[in-house]
């Protein structure tokens, strides 16, 4: 039995996640002087997207702040948020020197440090020491499956099960912040597969909201041939050619126009050369990008050179936008003591419906996280000594417990009862392939339409009906598997839902039966149930800004390498 050896623990503050979001989280719950517990799906340092690769971060000098935020208010069209896109760049700016103080050496340009990317290992690794070296416990291979609810509907800790062990675990807490990162729906997108849109489950099933779900379709380049490096800078130097060699030029006014690459594959295979990189450009994205020369290397190719087969995989929401819903400016969610940070959280007030990738992502986890982990210590400690002695239920059920046993959720994480006659098991593997099948190609995801939404939100609801049965769970894995496939449904049936009822074409978000952006559709769009599904319009009523004219430029600067 999973639970018979279960780990019980308790603290002020759990963090969920092991990314860039939740360490910031932690080490600021834990700067209020909160115990904090932190349970990452794998070991927190080398998992999620920002561990698998380097980041530029949204960090611009205080004299530049006006540009960046205008850039960025006119890149999220008319959605974003310019207050919020203030403070995260202001936030951001303050918080880099601490981790230089805590042990990351960023480049120097005349004596003066250039904080405006960081390498992901070297980044996390220090951000792990220091959470260490703060006193917060890590729990890594300890992925959380559910939220646990006290009486008055606020959140109490959290269960999970700890790969190495072979046991579940319990941490009752006062307040719960949710940075498991987006979802990439198991694209195998290199540093992404541990982010599975498990905490947005989680959130829904305890009462809380999602938003801009819609912006769960990012794509990025890879190489085509057994590699899923998802860097796309070296391709900013890329010419583009089709199976017969034909160049695909791609240029709409000198620049790259963004659809160029999915429409050419949705014709047939495209090959990229990176003939247009200078040999100062190749010195800088072989040192700041060698991991996605590793597959190059690895298979005797010169890429500069030779045409490789290059294809999209799905990033979903990691540089997406879409997640959970805030409500507050601490980061809150609808669920009193609930908590998001980083990818988990909708992005929307810093990118509208646009990628946050290239720098606001990283300034978002930065932020977030230390707004988020304030306000769940502050949560926490309103509740006084005894907050962990509040009763509280697992709020779980979908692939954890089958909703043919009675409707009442067991007591046991990982056990149902026995398993009524009628309830089959469901098998996860077969789940997560039906997923992909609706959410991986080109032609349902990124160029949408209503009839094809309509069909894959079928196929969805046949495969959420299937993960109401008994879940496997004779093992660890078995148990976070099935919880898994139930979330990636969850997840994939929200996505589609949102874009159904965005009727235009805004950012990452195209419809073909709706091909121009409609100006009156100034909203986010809230999303969420379980059984049902709804929508809800949240109507923008700032005024517009007006951002300033857009400058082109014909391929990536080197400096912003
Ligand atoms: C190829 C690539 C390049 C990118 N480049 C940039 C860039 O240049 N600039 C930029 O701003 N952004 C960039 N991004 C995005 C950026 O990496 C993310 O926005 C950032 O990593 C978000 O941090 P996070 O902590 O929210 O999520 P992540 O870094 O993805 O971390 C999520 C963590 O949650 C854990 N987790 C997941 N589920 C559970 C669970 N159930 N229980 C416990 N833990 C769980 C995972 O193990 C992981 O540790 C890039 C992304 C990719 C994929």
């Amino acid at each position: 039995m999973l639970t018979e050896n279960e780990l019980q623990l308790s603290a002020d503050v759990l963090v969920i996640g092991g990314g860039p979001a939740a360490a910031w989280a932690a080490w600021a719950a834990a700067s209020q002087g909160a115990k904090v517990i932190i349970v990452d799906k794998g070991f927190l340092g080398t998992s999620g997207a920002a561990a698998a690769s380097g980041n530029g971060i949204m960090a611009p000098s205080p004299e530049n702040w006006d540009k960046v935020l205008s850039e960025r208010y006119r890149i999220g069209k008319n959605l974003a948020n310019s207050r919020w896109i203030e403070r995260v760049i202001e936030k951001t700016w303050l918080s880099l020197p601490l981790v230089e103080d805590w042990g990351y050496r960023f480049p120097k340009e005349n004596g003066e440090s250039v904080r405006q990317s960081y390498y992901g290992p070297e980044y996390m690794r220090v951000l792990r020491k220091n959470l260490l070296r703060v006193g917060v416990q890590i729990l890594d291979q300890s992925p959380a499956l559910e939220l646990l609810l006290a009486d008055d509907g606020s959140v109490a800790g959290a269960r999970g099960v700890q790969r190495q062990h072979h046991r579940s675990y319990t941490v009752r807490a006062g307040a719960v912040v949710l940075a498991n990162g987006g979802c990439a729906f198991l694209s195998k997108a290199l540093g992404c597969n541990t982010n599975t849109g498990d905490g947005l489950l989680m959130a829904v099933e305890a009462g809380g909201e999602l938003s801009s779900m819609e912006a769960s379709n990012h794509y990025a380049i890879s190489t085509a041939f057994n590699a899923t490096v998802t860097r796309g800078v070296p391709f900013g130097w890329a010419s583009y050619s089709d199976e017969a060699g034909n160049d695909l030029g791609g240029y709409v006014d000198g620049r790259r126009d963004p659809s160029f690459l999915p429409n050419a594959l949705l014709k047939g295979s495209v090959y990229a050369r990176l003939d247009r990189a200078t040999p100062e450009v190749k010195a800088v994205i072989e040192k700041s990008h060698f991991i996605s020369f590793l597959p190059y290397k690895k298979a005797g190719i010169d890429p500069y050179a030779e045409r490789v087969p290059v294809t999209l995989i799905l990033e979903g929401t990691v540089r997406g936008t879409g997640g959970i819903r805030l409500t507050d400016d601490s980061c809150g969610t609808k669920v009193p003591g609930l908590y998001a940070a980083g990818d988990a959280a909708s992005r929307e007030f810093l990118a509208g419906l646009a990628s946050g990738g290239g720098g606001p992502n990283a300034a978002w986890a930065i932020s977030t996280g230390q707004w988020a982990g304030v306000g769940a210590a502050t949560f926490a400690k309103s509740l006084g000594d005894r907050a962990n002695e509040r009763v509280a239920r697992p709020a779980g059920q979908v692939g954890l417990r089958s909703a043919t046993v009675g409707g009442t959720p067991s007591p046991k994480l990982g056990r149902s009862p026995s398993p009524s006659p009628s309830s089959e098991t469901f098998d996860s593997e077969a789940i997560v392939r039906g997923v992909q099948d609706q959410m991986f190609p080109l032609e349902k995801n990124y160029l949408r339409s209503e009839q094809g939404l309509l069909d894959s939100l079928a196929k969805l609801e046949t495969l959420w009906q299937q993960v109401q049965g008994n879940p496997k769970q004779d093992t660890v894995r078995d148990v976070e598997f099935s919880r898994r496939a139930a979330a990636l449904t969850a997840v994939a049936r929200w996505a589609y839902f949102s874009a159904l009822h965005r009727t235009e074409t805004r950012s990452e978000h195209i419809r073909m039966d709706y091909p121009e952006t409609d100006p009156s559709q100034r909203y986010y769009q809230a999303t969420g149930g379980l059984e049902r599904l709804w929508v809800r319009r949240d109507w923008i009523k700032d005024a517009i800004a007006t951002p300033p004219a857009l400058t082109t430029q014909t391929t990536p600067s080197v400096s912003k390498l």
